[in-house]
């Protein structure tokens, strides 16, 4: 594709609540645009983006891949959003690159839980979006309903553009507000569809729905104003134009409808994307900044000819290598080019360029800006680094991902399968932020982290599915924390003196309850030394000792976090100091100062959802309470409850197993990580008994 073709790029992510049909549309959008000719049906397992195992088999979309189609002259990148909330992070990062989006909902389910998580990380990274009210033939479906929730529960601005032509099994087609043409499907692939007369009392709605729709959108355009105002003829490009400007301001969102699984408006929804939706150009300039001063912003334009800049959103791997892929933000990025990693500061290189087709790869020679490609090639790249040209070093806005909060210990089967193992890890804590893995340096024990139990199981799935590795896990286990509670300065000494050469470091700190502005930063290092107390060659070392101990926990053996370390003075010896006897004399203070502190044990708190019929709503709750958990706030939908709430992740373990029970298996459930808070006396000498 050449440059002058940025105005037709649409880079955009379907986002939806688990189950809402976002798999299904995707498919069908495949379908239409010409590129698949088979369709698959999810419940079946073959749909097209699912071709992740771990996928197929759940039925829930994990793994961002992209896949791009044409539709219409424009080249449509779609970047796939997983629906679960235990991987909110995927969410997260593909939202990052996205410049607008589709949120699916389903026609009777409405607007649940996920979709408003969704839907916020959406507001937040200022997301221009569609709504697609799926479903539509479902019985029970509502599609006014729907819209209703969207203003009123997502604090959204829905114009309906496309209405339901029929409702249920009477569903026949979709009706265009904007220019009152309503389209019957002929056949059942929905490929063939006609136009349709309406009836007086379908006409009248439509009529309607078009004065509402350009009364709300006219402000947005001035010949509409004008054509409103005057009572002159508003045509259809207008209006149009009017929710393209509208949409792309974030000021509404335009609303369609259909039913994916009976192949209802969806080209409508095609034509919508390509309307109303931004291209990199709409998006405009790129807020990067130096990577030696914050503060130092650099401007990025999706201009080709200007110096590469790219974000790595996401790393995969299959049986050809690493794939890492990227959004290029400004210049180009070219196949057997080296760029620059900035986060890391290391060159890479980049053999081989692919765009992805769902299963096909097509090769690139270059990716323009405003693009999203698969780079073969980076070795040392993780997700969420900042690629770019050597000679313009910038750093993009780093992505937030949630801290873990659970981990367990695994080990192989057999000491075989150790190195493998550990191959392994490498390669999903390298494609997935929010999973770690380290080793106990007291058991000796590999111990692996993420975000939920969900999230540690598919990953122990995809080791055995994708890597043959059958590993041994644990029982899952909270990832408490430790922090201090009032502020002490300490002096440590690290002196021995053995025959010859001995070590000699001397180090005072002062450590306080600090928590830092940045999330990401659980211990600050502040250098506060007067003069040359000591050789400044030191100071890494001393910072190093601290951080390792801060990591491996002083008192409790969990991590030390939200606290400031300062250091104050020190001494050395023109002979027997050395960086390992500063190291050394680092943590020592640390953990003089912390143990002198005092310790406060943290529990991750997770914000809880739950949708239950109304008359479970006491058993619910009542159970909520008895998991030390709090109702912050609860809402009648409907014959639904939804209950907002908060419970330590030490009480949520197999919670699903017993909502069901409580509820007759009519309640569904979504939690994510929420704050860290202190853990009373008596619970932690519980967990002390437990767990150390
Ligand atoms: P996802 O979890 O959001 O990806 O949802 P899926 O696309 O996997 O759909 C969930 C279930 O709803 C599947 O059994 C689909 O066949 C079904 N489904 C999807 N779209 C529709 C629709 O428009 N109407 C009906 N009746 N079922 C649908």
């Amino acid at each position: 594709m050449n440059p002058e073709a940025l105005t037709n790029v649409r880079n955009i992510g379907i986002m939806a609540h688990i189950d809402a049909g976002k798999t299904t549309v995707t498919e069908r959008v495949l379908f239409y645009s010409g590129k698949i000719y088979k369709m698959g049906e999810v419940h079946q397992g073959t749909a097209v983006m699912d071709f992740d195992p771990e996928e197929q088999a759940r039925g829930i979309t994990i793994s961002s891949a992209a896949t791009s189609f044409p539709w219409k002259d424009h080249r449509i990148n779609l970047i796939d959003t997983p629906g679960h909330v235990d991987f909110t992070a995927e969410v997260e990062r593909a939202v990052r690159v996205l410049d607008g989006a589709v949120a699916v909902f389903c026609g009777v389910g409405g607007v649940e839980a996920q979709s408003e998580t969704v839907w916020y990380q959406a507001d937040r990274y200022k997301v221009p979006r569609l709504a697609f009210i799926n479903k539509l033939d479902r019985v029970g479906a509502d599609f006014g309903r729907v819209v209703t929730e969207i203003r009123e529960r997502l604090n959204g601005n829905p114009v309906p553009v496309v209405l339901p032509l029929g409702l249920e099994a009477e569903l026949r087609g979709v009706i265009d507000v904007i220019t009152g043409v309503g389209y019957v499907y002929v056949d059942d692939q929905g490929v063939r569809f006609e136009e349709t007369p309406l009836t007086e009392e379908q006409h009248f709605e439509v009529e309607l729905e078009r004065e509402h729709l350009i009364e709300r959108v006219a402000e947005f355009d001035d010949d509409l104003m004008h054509a409103f105002l005057e009572h002159h003829t508003v045509t259809p490009e207008m209006i149009r134009r009017a929710v393209r400007k509208g949409t792309i301001a974030g000021r509404i969102q335009p609303v369609l409808c259909g039913s994916a699984l009976k192949n209802r408006g969806i080209q409508l929804l095609l034509d919508a994307v390509v309307d109303y939706l931004p291209s990199p150009l709409d998006i405009g300039v790129y807020h990067a900044h130096s990577p030696d001063d914050e503060d130092k912003a650099i401007e990025l334009h999706p201009d080709s000819e200007e110096p590469f800049a790219g974000l790595a959103f996401k790393i995969t791997s299959d049986k050809h290598g690493d794939l890492t892929w990227v959004r290029v933000y400004s210049g180009k990025l070219k196949a057997g080019s080296r760029v620059f990693n900035v986060n890391r500061n290391k060159k890479e290189n980049v053999s081989r360029l692919w765009r992805m087709n769902a299963e096909e790869r097509i090769r690139e020679d270059v990716a323009y800006a405003g693009d999203i490609v698969a780079a073969v090639g980076p070795k040392v790249t993780v997700t969420g680094d900042t690629l770019c040209d050597a000679r313009r070093p910038v750093l993009l806005e780093r992505m937030h991902f949630p801290k873990t909060v659970i981990s367990m210990a695994i080990e192989p089967h057999s000491t075989a399968e150790k190195d493998r193992l550990a191959e392994v890890l490498r390669i999903l804590a390298r494609e997935d932020p929010t999973f770690e893995y380290r080793s106990d340096p007291e058991t000796g024990q590999t111990i692996v982290a993420g975000m939920g139990e969900l999230h540690l199981e598919v990953l122990k799935h995809r080791m055995l599915r994708e890597y043959n590795v059958d590993a041994r896990v644990g029982r899952p286990r909270v990832a408490y924390r430790e922090t201090i509670k009032t502020t002490i300065e300490t002096e440590a000494r690290f002196v021995r003196q053995t025959g010859g050469r001995g070590q000699f470091a001397v180090v005072k700190i002062r450590v306080e309850p600090f928590k830092s502005e940045d999330e990401d930063v659980t211990v600050t290092f502040v250098n506060a030394l007067k003069g040359e107390r000591i050789d400044s060659r030191y100071v890494p070392s001393i910072e190093e000792g601290v951080r390792e101990c801060a990591q491996s926990g002083v008192v409790s053996g969990f991590p030390l976090i939200d606290v400031r370390v300062t250091l104050l003075d020190g001494k050395d010896h023109p002979v027997d100091s050395s960086e390992v006897a500063f190291e050394a004399a680092g943590a020592i203070a640390l953990r003089q100062a912390v143990e002198a502190a005092g310790v406060v044990l943290l529990e991750p708190v997770m914000k809880v959802e739950i949708i239950t019929p109304n008359n479970y709503f006491g058993e619910v709750t009542g159970d909520l309470m008895g998991r030390r958990g709090a109702v912050t706030h609860s809402d009648l939908r409907g014959a639904m409850r939804v209950i907002d709430g908060q419970v330590p992740l030490a009480e949520m373990f197999g919670y699903s197993t017993v909502l069901r029970g409580l509820t007759q298996g009519r309640a569904a459930y979504t939690m994510e990580p929420d704050v860290y808070s202190p853990v009373s006396e008596s619970i932690a000498a519980k967990i002390s008994g437990g767990l150390w």
